[in-house]
């Protein structure tokens, strides 16, 4: 499923040049989550779009040692608690997510409703 289409355009909140935030109630923005990387992406490499490990797509694979390997270099990655935070609003979107796959996802996701 697309959803960016369905959400409006918004702009990251700055609260300062070196931790933007998502505004309020924007957390499960796809879009506010991309100008989110993209902000951080101007200071610092994000490992899923910088090419840290190889095949680039490892972050989609079917293969799981390749998926372990992007889970692993999110770890470096500036926005890794808002992604992460984001995949697990939306565990059933495609891929590695700030560091887990969608299962672990799913995982966190039910944990978090039990709390
Ligand atoms: S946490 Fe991982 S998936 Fe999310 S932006 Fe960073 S490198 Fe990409």
């Amino acid at each position: 499923m697309n959803i960016a289409r369905h959400i409006k355009p918004v702009a990251v909140v700055a609260v300062s040049d070196k931790f933007p935030v998502m505004p309020p109630g924007l957390e499960h923005d796809w879009r506010a989550l991309n100008d989110l990387i993209d902000h951080y992406g101007q200071r610092q490499p994000i490992p899923c779009r910088d090419g840290h490990i190889e095949p680039s797509s490892a972050w989609t694979s079917e293969r799981r040692a390749e998926r372990d390997a992007a889970a692993k270099a999110c770890s470096n990655c500036p926005a890794l608690t808002q992604c992460r935070d984001y995949g697990i609003a939306h565990p059933k979107e495609e891929g590695v997510l700030g560091g887990l796959t969608p299962r672990q996802r799913t995982q966190a996701a039910a944990d978090r409703r039990q709390q």
